[in-house]
């Protein structure tokens, strides 16, 4: 007889273990709280506009978010730039690219910071040697982990300009923590496997249609076509042990009984869902991981900047990263969706226009 498993929460991770179970040939229960699946990622309306919440852009070292589009069928419905192509900013006006050229890693992107006019040429050099230095870094050394990036970048002659102009724009947009905030370790696994190791790793990609269809809605589809019964509205309350089996309590329905039980609910409910004894940490874990707030703001623009009018007051950038989109097309769009997650953006406004910025919560 095969095993049951019932997976906890359907956002992305519980979609994709949901997903793998059936595949091994197991029997799943997906119990999800909230009307639709998806999670974090997902849409609302306001007006005519569908508003995106959470995932905004993926890099193509995401192999494994990459095979979950493979799997839901919606690798069509991404855009992924051919080439690592980002407009930045600077408060002062002065705009810069980083772009990667054709050769390998790190070289590819060796031409964009000798031109990248945000930082003085004195400073190019030193964020070179600050990156060939983070090389080295051992990411999987936990006193590594113990180790604030901002520190070790201070030690390698990384001073405040090329922090805020290079370091924190990678950081803030990947790790949501600026430099003195982030562990060393995530930070060098971050730029080792998105900037300096494989050339093509950092190239930027995002959806083409609103998350909820790219994700839940497909993954409503796509779990369902693999056998999975999917509950919605079905706040797992408790789980608890009888003999063998594993009780679990919800609302919506009656209690169901399986053989293992996958957690893939935020870390606070994972931890006070789970039975005594079966996560070998010491009680409030949930708590000492701590939490990082992602603060999001959609601009709605009422004008469209052609690429022709791609002057510096056309383009709309955040204040927090001062990044410009990716891609001159984003201007056809009417939602941008800026890469910072920690700082509200701003949007400087097209000539003749009446751009405005709106906070969707
Ligand atoms: C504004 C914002 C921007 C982001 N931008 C990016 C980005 O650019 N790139 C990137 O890679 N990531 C980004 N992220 C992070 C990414 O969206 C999340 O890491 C990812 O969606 C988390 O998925 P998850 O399945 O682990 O958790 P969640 O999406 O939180 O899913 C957990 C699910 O469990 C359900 N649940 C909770 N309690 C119960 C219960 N008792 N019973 C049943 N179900 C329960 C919840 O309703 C939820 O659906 C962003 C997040 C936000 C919020």
């Amino acid at each position: 007889m095969s095993t049951h498993v019932a997976v906890v929460g359907g956002g992305l991770a519980g979609i994709t273990a949901a997903l793998r179970c059936a595949d091994d040939g197991d029997r799943v229960t997906l119990l999800e709280a909230r009307p639709r699946l998806g999670g974090l990622t997902h849409s609302f309306s306001r007006g005519e506009l569908q508003i995106d919440n959470g995932q905004h852009v993926f890099l193509r070292c995401c192999t494994a978010y990459l095979q979950l589009l493979h799997r839901l069928g919606v690798s069509g419905k991404v855009m992924l730039q051919p080439r690592l192509d980002v407009a930045v900013c600077s408060p002062d006006g002065t705009t810069a690219r980083l772009r990667r050229n054709r050769l390998p890693a790190p070289l590819h992107l060796a031409g964009s910071l000798a031109r990248y006019s945000v930082l003085s040429p004195a400073d190019r050099l030193r964020a070179v040697r600050g990156a060939l230095a983070l090389r080295h870094v051992d990411a999987d050394d936990r006193a590594t982990d113990a180790e604030s990036f901002g520190a070790w970048l201070r030690e390698h002659g990384q001073n405040a300009a090329i922090t805020a102009a290079l370091w924190d724009l990678i950081g803030v947009a990947t790790l949501n923590a600026r430099a003195p905030d982030a562990s060393l370790a995530l930070a060098a696994m971050v730029m080792q496997q998105g900037l300096l190791t494989d050339s093509a790793a950092g190239d930027i990609g995002w959806s083409l249609v609103p998350l909820q269809r790219l994700h839940g809605d497909a993954a409503l589809a796509c779990l369902g076509a693999a056998g999975v019964d999917v509950h919605t509205g079905a706040k797992v309350l408790d789980v608890h042990r009888e003999g063998e089996s594993l009780v679990i309590r919800r609302t919506g329905g009656a209690a169901l009984l399986a053989d293992q039980v996958v957690l893939a609910a935020p870390a606070p409910v994972a931890e006070s869902l789970a039975p005594a004894g079966s996560i070998a940490l010491p009680a409030g874990w949930a708590q000492r991981l701590g939490s990082s707030p992602i603060v999001k703001c959609t601009l709605s623009l009422t004008a469209t900047c052609s690429p022709s009018r791609s002057s510096p007051e056309c383009v709309p950038r955040c204040s927090g990263c001062s990044t410009a989109p990716p891609q001159p097309g984003f201007a056809k769009a009417s939602i941008w969706r800026c890469p910072c997650r920690r700082q509200m953006a701003s949007s400087s406004s097209p000539p003749n226009s009446s751009a405005g910025a709106s906070c969707p919560r």
